[in-house]
């Protein structure tokens, strides 16, 4: 049945997310900073920026990890407030514990072995919600950001930094040349693995653009959605409110 279909494919994108980020946890920071050209570091700082936390607030972190953000925020935070971060694969938490810790990022921060799309949260709880690089690869988008809005204090904002549409024809023809060429090559060469990184640019080209986005999040209930191209498009931060 259309029914059965659906749910097979389904299980059948989440074994694959599961199956690709087990295999490259360990090489997950380097092939960050290779693929990106060390850009995604201006992205996510960029995103820091935005959320303008402020000392003791609480923040949760989904799809958070290797823990680049949170780690950031956990300083922000400082030790009258708390840093959650959600991700449902364990190898990554595993790696983005071990990271955190070794770089002194403790007291503040926890980690919770979570799906995205039913937040084990309280209602209203959290001043800050950021998934970045995470949409993508949850199955039910709508019902991940449903979740998230739930969960997200009145004031609070949620940020969704993503791979997104490039604005200019040209830079998209480029784009699709690097993505589907030369990403799962240095996936092979780096860490011996180019299908995780051939589902990586599947799933970069298969997320919503934009403005879709945008409307999802506001379908989902938040207020005042607006977003920032960053890099020509190839990345967009979404912010959503809640009133
Ligand atoms: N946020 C980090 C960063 O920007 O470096 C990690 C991004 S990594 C590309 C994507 C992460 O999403 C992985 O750690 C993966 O385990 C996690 N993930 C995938 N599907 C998820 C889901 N349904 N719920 C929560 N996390 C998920």
């Amino acid at each position: 049945t259309h029914f059965g279909y659906e749910t097979v494919a389904k299980e059948e994108k989440a074994a694959k997310v599961a199956e690709v980020f087990h295999s490259v946890a360990g090489k997950y920071d380097v092939m960050n900073d290779l693929m990106s050209f060390g850009v995604h570091r201006l992205w996510k700082r960029y995103t820091i920026e935005r959320a303008a936390a402020r000392e003791g607030q609480k923040i949760l972190d989904i799809a958070g990890g290797t823990g680049d953000l949170t780690a950031k925020f956990s300083k922000i935070v400082g030790s009258k407030g708390q840093v959650t971060l959600a991700d449902i694969n364990d190898s990554m938490i595993k790696v983005g514990r071990a990271k955190l810790v070794d770089s002194g990022v403790v007291g503040n921060v926890d980690f919770v072995q979570a799906n995205a799309e039913c937040l084990p949260f309280p209602d209203n709880h959290f001043d800050r919600i950021t998934i970045a690089f995470g949409l993508r690869n949850v199955t039910e988008k709508e019902k991940a950001l449903q979740s998230m809005y739930r969960i997200l204090k009145p004031g609070g904002k949620l940020l969704v930094l993503e791979f997104s549409k490039p604005a200019l024809p040209l830079l998209s023809k480029v784009y699709d040349i690097y993505s589907f060429s030369l990403l799962p090559a240095m996936g092979k060469v780096v860490a011996n693995d180019s299908e995780s990184y051939k589902y990586l640019a599947e799933s970069i080209r298969m997320h919503p653009d934009q403005e879709s986005l945008k409307g999802m999040m506001s379908e989902a209930g938040f207020d005042d959605v607006e977003y920032t191209n960053l890099t020509g498009g190839v990345v967009a931060l979404h912010i959503g409110k809640k009133f």
